[in-house]
C-alpha cells in the first residue's frame, strides 16, 4: 500500500516537472520540429513530408512527442506548442520552395484541444498568410479519437477545406466507428495506422486488412497511405494492393531540416522507376 503511495507520489511529481520543463522549454525554444517523407508508389517522389515535435531536454536529451504531448494536452500548454509547430512547420516549407525545391505537402498533426479551439481556423488562416504558403501546400491530420461531436468536427473541416487547406485522418483503423466517420467527414486523405502494416506480408488477416482498407479508400475516391513502412516487403505489397503512398524507415526516419535536404536525392532512389524490384516480382 505504501509502496503504491510511493509510486503515486513520485509519478506526480515527475508530472509536475514535465509540466514545468515544457512552459521552460517553450519560453526558451528547446521544442524542435523533424521532417519525415512521404513518397508516392507510383512515380518514388517526395510528395509531402510530416512534421514531427521533439523537445530537446537539457539534462535527458531528446523527448519524444509521446511522452509530452498528452501532458501538454492536459494542462492546455498544447494550444502554444500546436500554434509554434504549425508556424514552423509552414515558414519550413515556404523556405524550401523559395530556395526552388520541389513543392511538398507539409502535413502537421493537430491534437484535440485545437480542433475544439474556437479560432483555429482563423488561426491557420493567419499563419498562411504571414508565412506566404499557399493553403494547398498545407495538410493537417486528425486522429479518429478526435472526433467527440461529429457535426462539429465536419463544421471546422468544412472551413479548412474552404480555406483550402487538406485534411488527412491520421493512425486508421485504431479508433472506434470508423466507417461513421469515413462516410461523414470531410477528408482527402487516409493513413493506414502502422500496426497493420507492421506484419502485413506475414499474417493474413492483416493483409485482407490492409487490402479492404486501400479498395475501399479508393472507392470513395481518396487518397490512402500507409504508415510504418520498414521494408521492401511492405513497399511491395502495397505497390501490389494500388496504394498511393508510403511513410517509414524503410524510405527515411523523421530528420532535422538540413538532414533531410541533404538526403533528398538518396531518399527518391529507394523507389525503383520500373515500380517492383525484379527480384520480388513473380
Ligand atoms: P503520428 O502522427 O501517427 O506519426 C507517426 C509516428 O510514427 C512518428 O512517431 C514517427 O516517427 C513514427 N514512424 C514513422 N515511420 C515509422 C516506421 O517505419 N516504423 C515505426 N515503428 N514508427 C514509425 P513520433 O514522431 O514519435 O510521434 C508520435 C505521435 O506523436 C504522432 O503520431 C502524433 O500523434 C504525435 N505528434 C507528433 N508531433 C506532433 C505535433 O506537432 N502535434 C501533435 N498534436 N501531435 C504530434
Ligand atoms: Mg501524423
Ligand atoms: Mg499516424
Ligand atoms: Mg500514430
Amino acid at each position: 500500500m505504501e509502496e503504491n503511495i510511493g509510486i503515486t507520489t513520485s509519478k506526480k511529481n515527475d508530472r509536475f516537472d514535465m509540466e514545468n520543463g515544457l512552459r521552460n522549454a517553450i519560453e526558451q525554444e528547446n521544442l524542435l520540429l523533424h521532417y519525415q517523407p512521404k513518397l508516392s508508389l507510383i512515380s518514388g517522389k517526395i510528395v509531402g513530408v510530416e512534421a514531427l515535435v521533439r523537445w530537446d531536454h537539457p539534462e535527458k536529451g531528446t523527448i519524444s512527442p509521446g511522452e509530452f504531448i498528452p501532458i501538454a494536452e492536459e494542462t492546455g500548454l498544447i494550444l502554444e506548442i500546436g500554434e509554434w509547430v504549425l508556424r514552423t512547420a509552414c515558414l519550413q516549407n515556404k523556405a524550401w520552395q523559395d530556395a526552388g525545391y520541389t513543392p511538398v505537402v507539409m502535413s502537421v498533426n493537430l491534437s484535440v484541444r485545437q480542433l475544439y479551439q474556437p479560432q483555429i481556423v482563423e488561426i491557420v488562416k493567419r499563419i498562411l498568410n504571414e508565412t506566404g504558403l499557399a493553403p494547398k501546400f498545407l495538410e493537417l491530420e486528425i486522429t479518429e479519437s478526435m472526433v467527440m461531436d461529429i457535426e462539429h468536427c465536419i463544421q471546422i473541416l468544412r472551413e479548412f477545406n474552404r480555406l483550402g487547406v487538406q485534411i488527412s485522418l491520421d493512425d486508421f483503423g485504431t479508433g472506434y466507428s470508423s466507417l461513421q466517420h469515413l462516410k461523414e467527414l470531410p477528408i482527402n486523405k487516409l493513413k493506414i495506422d502502422q500496426s497493420f502494416i507492421r506484419n502485413c506480408t506475414v499474417d493474413k488477416n492483416d493483409a485482407t486488412i490492409v487490402k479492404t482498407i486501400i479498395a475501399m479508400v479508393h472507392q470513395l475516391e481518396l487518397t490512402v497511405v500507409a504508415e510504418g513502412v520498414e521494408s521492401i516487403e511492405h513497399m511491395v505489397f502495397l505497390q501490389r494492393n494500388l496504394c498511393n503512398e508510403a511513410q517509414g524507415y524503410l524510405f527515411c526516419k523523421p530528420i532535422p531540416p538540413d538532414e533531410f535536404i541533404q538526403e533528398y536525392k538518396n531518399i527518391e532512389q529507394i523507389i525503383p522507376q520500373k515500380g517492383i524490384p525484379k527480384e520480388l516480382s513473380n
